[in-house]
């Protein structure tokens, strides 16, 4: 696919910094955006070392990055190079997208955008909901937050690890002043009505490709619609076994692709309508599928 179409001299650049950073699909889609858009911009690949975080943000400013990507394992670290933060990204604590501002960048969370955007387009609403989010790591926090911020009925947080689900359960209810029960997988599978399932691990993909963290197959029934963060493999276990029981299952790709969008609009002030957003998302989608 061919996603730049020439550089010169007005070519704004852009970043993504990780670790390790060969395998990111970030410039492959904030390229593409950029040709269908037909902006003159380029985004590329950023190896940076633990620890050297702020003075690799510092050197971005000063060499004119317009904006840079933030992936594994730097959400974190970042937020201490940045001059501002968003909200919602303060809120998660966690950040991956930095926009140039007028004395360094600002960090925003644009998973959030993106998980709120693909639940969107497909009609599946969380206002007044029962959720239950599988996991308590990083992308669990987007989750979380989401649940909150759209006013869902009712949250319970699963996690294998108990205390992480607790403290997360616990620094959304500090902020959002909601109720949300930390529980184990046991406790999860017993509940009922629920109308949403949320799987927010890494369980289902490399090591894990024939797992679900779902093993009572009960907890899906009455479910709407269940989403699973990964989309690699494009179907994991957990949404095969949603989807054989006729649920809506949704995978994590334009999650992704929102994601990035959210990220392009942010750096450029601009408002990209959704029929070129489902340009960039069939483009995308064709490329990835044909890897
Ligand atoms: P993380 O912070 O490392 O959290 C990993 C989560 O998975 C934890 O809840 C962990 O539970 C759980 N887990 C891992 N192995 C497990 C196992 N064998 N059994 C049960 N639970 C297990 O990772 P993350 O940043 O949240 O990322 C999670 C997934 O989201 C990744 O696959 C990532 O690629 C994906 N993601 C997708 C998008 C997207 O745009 N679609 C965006 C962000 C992330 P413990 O706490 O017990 O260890």
């Amino acid at each position: 696919m061919k996603c730049i179409d020439f550089i010169d001299g007005k070519t704004g650049v852009l970043g993504i910094i990780g670790n390790p950073i060969e395998h990111t699909f970030s410039p492959v889609l904030q390229n593409t955006i950029a040709s269908v858009l037909k902006h003159n911009f380029v985004l590329v690949p950023f190896e940076v070392k633990k620890g050297h975080v702020k003075t690799a943000i510092d050197g971005a400013f000063e060499l004119g990055i317009k904006g840079m990507c933030v992936t594994i394992p730097h959400k974190q670290e970042v937020i201490e190079a940045l001059v501002d933060i968003d909200e919602k990204a303060k809120q998660i604590g966690a950040v991956n997208m930095l926009k140039r501002v007028e004395n360094g960048f600002k960090g925003f969370n644009t998973d959030i955008i993106g998980l709120k955007k693909s639940l969107e387009m497909k009609n599946i609403l969380i206002k007044n909901k029962k959720i239950l989010i599988l996991g308590a790591g990083g992308a669990a926090r987007s989750v979380g937050i989401l649940a909150a911020s759209e006013n869902a009925k009712e949250i319970f947080i699963a996690n294998r690890t108990i205390e992480k689900a607790v403290g997360l359960a616990d620094d959304i209810n500090k902020y959002y002043g909601t109720d949300i029960k930390a529980l184990s997988y046991d406790e999860a599978e017993k509940l009922s009505d629920i109308n949403i399932i949320i799987q927010a691990t890494s369980v289902g993909m490399s090591s894990t490709t024939n797992q679900s963290p779902i093993q009572n197959k009960n907890i899906f029934k009455g479910v709407d619609a269940c989403f699973d963060i990964i989309y690699s493999p494009w179907e994991t276990e957990f949404l095969k076994s949603a989807a054989a029981m006729g649920i809506t299952a949704i995978n994590g790709f334009d999650m992704l692709i929102y994601q990035g969008i959210a990220g392009y609009e942010i750096w450029n002030d601009i408002k990209i309508e959704n029929n070129i957003a489902e340009e960039i998302k069939y483009n995308l989608t064709h490329y990835y599928r044909n890897l």
